[in-house]
């Protein structure tokens, strides 16, 4: 198939999509975005050890036909665009796409390529998953408690962006219309709204359910803030809790019963926190949660919170997915002072690799790739970032630390 200025797809299957659910072939085409400032390093390091990983693991029976598309400064530079049509056109047809970090534009047309892309794919799931690996530096006493999947909604709340400047007419004609609903706004206000729907609401947690049963998780948590916003947060509880009840019946318990002294069995144990009190729950007693369902701004805040006990930046892997679509990325962003040098930690996109394996269905590859990563930091080889900060480490460029998992696979 031709992808206009990109040209030819390489030879390989299409990824199909099926009663909700997406089918893999053993050759899927699967889009990849090097990405700018560091992105070509991280980027060469993990489709290294990715291939490596899945030819190990299946014996040559299987591979991945990677697809270069661009966005971000390379495709403005080449094709004078920041995001060429090519680029969502190859991630509709193929369904599954992998990107390195891209430099946000300054001034004009697109806010983020980050946003635009989970708007114009309709990603409501941003996906963290949060795990220590042994000998990454952590702030906290005991990293390895932390083992948790968030599942952020994409798309509603604060990142649906419908806000007003202070002082402009729209936020007058907003505070006014406010004053006739009988609510008071201080006049010269900055407005910005906060919408939150069932549907919205209920397709993530749908989706973070799922996840939880298919991945044998213990508990699912609803975070929210519906003690001060009962309408928007406190309804993103209620429907929660309806979609578990109602969809999940029979594999679903809530805390509550089990309170009341019903048992388990098995089934996944639905609860639900307020956001402040996640936080510190997160920091006191992280082992009680395992899968996390957010309200969007609350995702945000916990999935650099929780990033930051397990090794920072460098090590958070990370996807936007809807149900027929998934791009996994690095979390991190260009760090251009560190581009071209060889020196940054390729973990994020590594990991984020890890995590489309999982999505594929090649779970004996993804488990390879993240043993692999826990074998070579447990050797104690590492990148500056974590080196700095671990005694007696051997300190590795992003292209050797790539080989070194490679031979740990
Ligand atoms: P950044 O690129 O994430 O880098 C900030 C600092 O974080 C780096 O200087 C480095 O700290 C550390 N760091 C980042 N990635 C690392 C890695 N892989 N390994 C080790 N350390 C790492 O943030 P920024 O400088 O604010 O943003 C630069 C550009 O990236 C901007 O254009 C921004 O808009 C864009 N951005 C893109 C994305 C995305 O595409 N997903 C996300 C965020 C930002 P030290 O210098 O202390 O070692």
């Amino acid at each position: 198939m031709d992808f206009g200025r990109f040209g030819q797809a390489p030879a390989g299957s299409r990824i199909g999509y099926e009663n909700g659910k997406i089918e893999v072939p053993a050759d899927p085409v699967v889009p990849f975005l090097r990405g700018d400032g560091v992105g070509p390093d991280i980027w060469k390091a993990t489709q290294r050890v990715l291939d490596a990983a899945v030819a190990k693991s299946f014996g040559g029976k299987r591979r991945i036909a990677w697809f270069e598309i661009y966005a971000g400064g390379v495709a403005k530079e080449k094709f004078d665009e920041w995001l060429p049509a090519e680029s969502v056109d190859a991630i509709k047809h193929f369904r599954v796409a992998i990107k390195g970090p891209l430099t946000t534009p300054i001034g004009g047309g697109i806010r983020s390529l980050n946003v635009a892309l989970r708007q114009i794919l309709d990603l409501y799931a941003c996906v963290r998953p949060v795990r220590w690996f042994q000998n990454v530096p952590s702030p906290v006493k005991r990293p390895q408690d932390v083992d948790i999947v968030i599942f952020r909604e994409n798309t509603e709340d604060v990142y649906a962006g419908i806000e007003w400047p202070a002082g402009s007419p729209e936020a007058a004609r907003v505070a006014a219309l406010i004053a006739e609903l009988g609510k008071d706004v201080r006049a010269g206000s900055a407005i910005g709204i906060k919408p939150v729907s069932e549907f919205g609401s209920k397709r993530l947690v749908r989706k973070a359910i799922q996840f939880a049963i298919d991945q044998k998780r213990p508990s699912l948590t609803l975070v929210h803030k519906g003690n001060i916003m009962k309408f928007t947060e406190g309804a993103f509880r209620d429907w929660g809790y309806e979609v578990a009840r109602e969809e999940f019946g029979d594999r679903t318990i809530t805390e509550e019963e089990i309170s009341k002294g019903a048992a388990a069995g098995g089934r996944l144990v639905v609860k639900d926190r307020i956001a402040d009190s996640m936080f510190q729950q997160s920091l006191l007693r992280p082992a009680e949660y395992s899968v996390l369902a957010t309200t969007n701004l609350n995702g945000d805040y916990l999935s650099d919170a929780l990033a930051a006990q397990v090794g920072g930046l460098g090590m958070a892997p990370g996807s936007n997915e809807s149900d027929e679509f998934a791009v996994f990325e690095a979390t991190h962003g260009t760090a251009p002072k560190y581009a071209d040098l060889d020196k940054i930690n390729p973990g994020s996109l590594i990991l984020s690799g890890a995590m489309m394996l999982h999505h594929l269905g090649w779970h004996e590859a993804a488990v390879a790739v993240e043993s692999a990563m826990a074998k070579t930091l447990a050797q104690k080889i590492m990148t500056y970032d974590l080196a700095r900060q671990t005694e007696g480490a051997r300190e590795v460029g992003t292209s050797a630390f790539g080989e070194a998992l490679v031979a740990n696979l």
